[in-house]
């Protein structure tokens, strides 16, 4: 499978930019500046707005599509591939995602799972609201997700692998569900961890 595959966590391409264990080779220091700026505009860990249910979109009008570019530009700034709106604090369902520098980046608003495949993959997560976590999370492998554009134009997705996986995740955001919640209990135990840690030096 892709995914499998792939060392990379699904919404950060790279933990280690950025870290503070130094910076990595081949980005330069405005990049570095521009992820970290954009990384502090994503809720974390704690925050409850990560833990709601967002609404249904009911107007597309120029704010919606303003805040969808605004979240496809935080997104790749952050160097991630894939933003729900919860994570910038707003409850509404949208989001997006970009998965590999080539393809085109997607807004989804009021995504649904129309089908999902019994195939499921498991593969490592990571989270932008979750600094420094990185678990196993078993997903299905297919979906195909009905969604509108940020024009209220309707979209039909089929997605596999990691761009699957990548869709489910945001599509978790939208009702407050965590990777924490799809991986087995010790790793969460390990993740939460981490996290106090990060919060206490904070
Ligand atoms: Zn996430």
């Amino acid at each position: 499978m892709s995914e499998e595959a792939t060392p990379t966590p699904v919404e950060e391409r790279d933990d280690e930019l950025a870290s503070e264990a130094g910076e990595p080779e081949g980005i330069d220091q405005e990049a570095i500046e521009r992820r970290s700026a954009a990384l502090s505009e994503v809720v974390k860990f704690g925050e409850p707005v990560l833990r709601s249910a967002a609404s249904p979109v009911a107007e597309f009008d120029d704010e919606l599509a303003a805040e969808a570019d605004r979240m496809i530009g935080l997104m790749r700034d952050a160097i991630g591939v894939g933003l729900a709106a919860t994570q910038l604090g707003t409850l509404r369902r949208m989001l997006v995602f970009q998965v590999g520098s080539e393809a085109e980046p997607t807004v989804l608003v009021n995504p649904e799972i129309e089908w999902r495949s019994e195939d499921a993959t498991t593969a490592e997560e990571g989270c932008l609201s979750l600094p420094g976590v990185h678990v196993d999370v078993e997903r299905p492998t297919y979906v195909r997700v009905r969604a509108q554009d940020s024009a209220g134009e309707p979209i039909l997705v089929e997605a596999s692998g990691l761009e699957a996986r990548v869709i489910q995740h945001e599509m978790d955001h939208l009702d407050g569900v965590l990777i924490l919640d799809r991986t087995p209990r010790d790793q969460r135990k390990e993740a939460m961890r981490t996290l106090r840690e990060r919060l206490e030096a904070a």
